[in-house]
């Protein structure tokens, strides 16, 4: 099956009590017994829900993968992950990663005894440089967010194979429409499937998809142990929205285009991150992983001054200013005061996150009119 048609019906099969097409919102806690342990494959909701089996299978299908877990929030799912550890454990993780990954990573798991080393992966040569006998993990974000920098996904599976060490990619950016992480070596794929995955910023939800039945089990485990699950009427809110990600992804994508270009050419204008240029730093590896170059841009401005940059947000009209990206609705954030205010502004500086950054989440409204509040924005 090509994924067009996984996004549909990839693992799905009728209901089996009256043959819905879609799965019901089984919102239910619990599930009657004819004796103990005498039930019908479900028991309690909190271990699995019928509705939640039904977008697991899906989000397995559509990221190659065997095995999907769906959770109560993307930082959910990676808290589940960095559960796998123990104290003393080493992390390597991308440097320019959202700012919840950050928080959480330095000051949760930080406190518990496991330490993170935030390393720029764009050339791959870096990490090796932090691996020991202590690291168990590699954490990639590509694109990155917000400098939209490209990691060699299928680079960094080599190395970590060659230092049996666990490699997870967070794959909310670019989704499998885009890249296929699992395909490329990774052992995890996460999402925060709030974003695209739902598209339209209505649930808040995480998932996990592996290939591995033993990290399955334990991924299961800590999920059912630890209680993080997402909610029926959320699941098949995210069932509903994977059924049109190919078609809503390829007009992100060509509005992402357009609305970079756009940026590039004017003159108030200074940088444009978007992979998509010939001249990103990691546009060939862009060019061989992914399909195409997304709809996740930052810039900056001439101007270079951070009141430059909240004139321009709160000038536009059909973007909102919101937190959150992947909708269909096109919106325009602030990196440095909303997704990553909670990292440090040293910390933000050294990795390009400038006061004047504004980051823009392109949807699929029609190209002319995004392109016309942009203009407004920047030249009122
Ligand atoms: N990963 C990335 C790349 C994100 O952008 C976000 C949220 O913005 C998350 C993880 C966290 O997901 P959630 O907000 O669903 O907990």
């Amino acid at each position: 099956m090509k994924f067009n048609t996984k996004t549909i019906h990839g693992k799905q099969h009728p209901d089996k009590a009256y043959g819905s097409v879609m799965p019901p919102i089984y919102q239910t806690s619990t599930y009657a017994q004819s004796t103990p342990g005498g039930h019908k494959g479900y028991e309690y909701s909190r271990s699995a829900n019928p509705t939640r089996h039904a977008l697991e299978q899906s989000l397995a299908s559509i990221e190659n993968g065997d095995y999907g877990i769906a959770f109560a929030s993307g930082l959910a799912a990676i808290d589940a992950i960095m559960k796998l550890l123990k104290p003393g454990d080493e992390v390597v993780s991308t440097s320019d990663l959202y700012g919840g990954t950050y928080r959480l990573f330095t000051k949760i798991f930080e406190g518990f005894g496991i330490k993170f080393h935030f390393v720029g992966m764009q050339d791959v040569k870096n990490i090796e440089t932090y691996i020991n006998e202590k690291t168990k993990l590699i954490w990639v974000e590509t694109p990155t967010n917000p400098m939209m920098s490209i990691i060699d996904i299928e680079a960094v599976s080599i190395i970590s194979k060659k230092h049996n060490v666990l490699f997870a990619v967070d794959n909310t950016f670019a989704t499998p429409y885009l890249q296929l992480p699992l395909d490329l070596g990774a052992d995890i794929v996460m999402h925060s499937a709030t974003k695209y995955l739902g598209g339209h910023s209505d649930l808040v939800m995480g998932a996990l998809i592996v290939k591995d039945k033993e990290l399955a089990d334990r991924l299961y485990f800590i999920q059912n142990a630890s209680g993080a699950i997402s909610g029926p009427q959320d699941s098949f809110l995210a069932l509903r929205g994977i059924k049109t990600l190919h078609v809503r992804m390829q007009r992100h994508c060509e509005n992402g285009k357009a609305v970079a270009h756009y940026l590039k050419s004017h003159p108030m204008v200074d940088k444009v991150y978007w992979p998509g240029f010939e001249d990103h730093p990691n546009h060939h590896i862009a060019k061989r992983q992914m399909k195409d170059y997304g709809a996740m841009i930052s810039f900056t401005t001439k101007q270079d001054s951070l009141a430059g940059a909240v004139n321009f947000v709160e000038k536009l009209q059909i973007f909102t200013l919101a937190e959150s990206l992947g909708g269909v609705e096109s919106l325009a954030g602030h990196p440095a005061s909303m997704t990553h205010g909670s990292i440090p502004k040293e910390e933000r500086e050294k990795l390009g996150i400038k006061d004047s950054l504004v980051r823009l989440s392109v949807g699929i409204e029609d190209e002319e009119d995004l392109i016309a509040d942009l203009k407004q924005a920047l030249e009122n």
